[in-house]
């Protein structure tokens, strides 16, 4: 799973499938739960730690289900997205046709399915906010589109993390903008996250959630307590950024792993609370590891 998730980390899958179309992908989900063979959905692998022992499940791919088209009509202008397209590639689609609304998501690793499952949230807008429909399906097959009633969505949280449906696209609403303006702030956004050191090293982005809570963002609390740059194995807290944990090489799960039980346990020394994860833990984990 290493060549499949951002941190360049995790250990074999059982089942690999990688389907072509929304239909092959529903028909592959109906037939893995009909056998009762666990399924992870895999995204972009940009939200996750995968195991050294690897995932003992079926994974499903959604990375070759790509394209996205842009729709202007009097209603309003959609931008309609299969659940493999990278972010990027919307909103830069949404660029070329001068729409405005997705340029907060620019540069965001991640694929249209995984960024609504996980409600992305970057540079204060979530992806709820622009989203119309949700086409999924569950293990029946059957394909659906359900609107996307905000009320359903949170921070960093979606309907789809307690419903097991696949995620097939996605549509989102645009609206009219000046072409420079939208391109500013995409490449703004870009060389800020450059800045914050996002692409020097695999990872998957913020570690923690930030909770409003806690008076600080995450990333602020870790470094107030100087851990930033503290390493276990080959996985380091950014130096650049106290809610990122690097892969400067080689770095295990069970490191990465480890290097997330520390900053909690400094954490809630310190301040007296728990964080609480971004990032998922996926596949077959130790005992002791756990
Ligand atoms: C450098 C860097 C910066 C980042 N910055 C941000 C940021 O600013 N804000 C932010 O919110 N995140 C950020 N992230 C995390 C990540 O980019 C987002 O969470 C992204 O939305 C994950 O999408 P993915 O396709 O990689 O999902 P994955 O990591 O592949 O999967 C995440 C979850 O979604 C599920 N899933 C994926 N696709 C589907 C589907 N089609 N149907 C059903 N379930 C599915 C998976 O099963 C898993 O549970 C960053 C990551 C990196 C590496």
């Amino acid at each position: 799973m290493k060549d499949h998730t951002s941190f360049r980390i995790g250990g074999p899958a059982d089942i690999y499938i990688e389907p072509r179309t929304p239909q092959e992908a529903a028909q592959c989900y109906r037939q893995l739960a009909e056998r009762e063979i666990p399924v992870f959905v895999l995204g972009a692998g940009a939200n996750i730690l995968v195991s050294d022992l690897g995932i003992r499940a079926a994974v499903i791919d959604m990375g070759s289900l790509r394209g996205c088209s842009v729709t202007r009509s009097e209603q309003g202008h959609t931008l309609v997205a299969r659940a493999g397209t990278p972010m990027s590639d919307a909103s830069s689609l949404a660029l070329e046709h001068g729409l405005s609304g997705l340029e907060f998501i620019y540069s965001m690793p991640g694929s249209v399915g995984g960024s609504v499952w996980m409600n992305a949230r970057c540079y204060g807008r979530s992806i709820s906010e622009v989203l119309l429909t949700v086409e999924h399906c569950g293990s029946s097959g059957r394909i659906v589109t359900m609107e996307a009633e905000q009320a359903r969505f949170g921070y960093k949280s979606s309907p789809f993390q307690h419903s097991g449906s696949l995620i097939l696209g996605a549509t989102f609403s645009l609206v009219e903008g000046r072409r420079s303006q939208i391109e500013e702030k995409m490449q703004w956004i870009k060389r800020d996250r450059e800045r914050k050191g996002h692409f020097l090293y695999p990872c998957a982005g913020s570690i923690f959630k930030n909770n409003r809570e806690f008076g600080s963002p995450t990333g602020k609390l870790v470094d107030s307590l100087g851990l930033k740059g503290t390493c276990i194995g080959g996985a380091c807290v950014s130096r650049l950024h106290g809610n990122i944990i690097v892969n400067t090489g080689a770095a295990r799960a069970q490191e990465v792993r480890q290097l997330i039980r520390l900053l909690e346990t400094e954490v809630r020394r310190a301040y007296g609370f728990q964080l609480e994860r971004e990032i998922l833990l996926v596949g077959q984990w130790d005992e002791e590891e756990a």
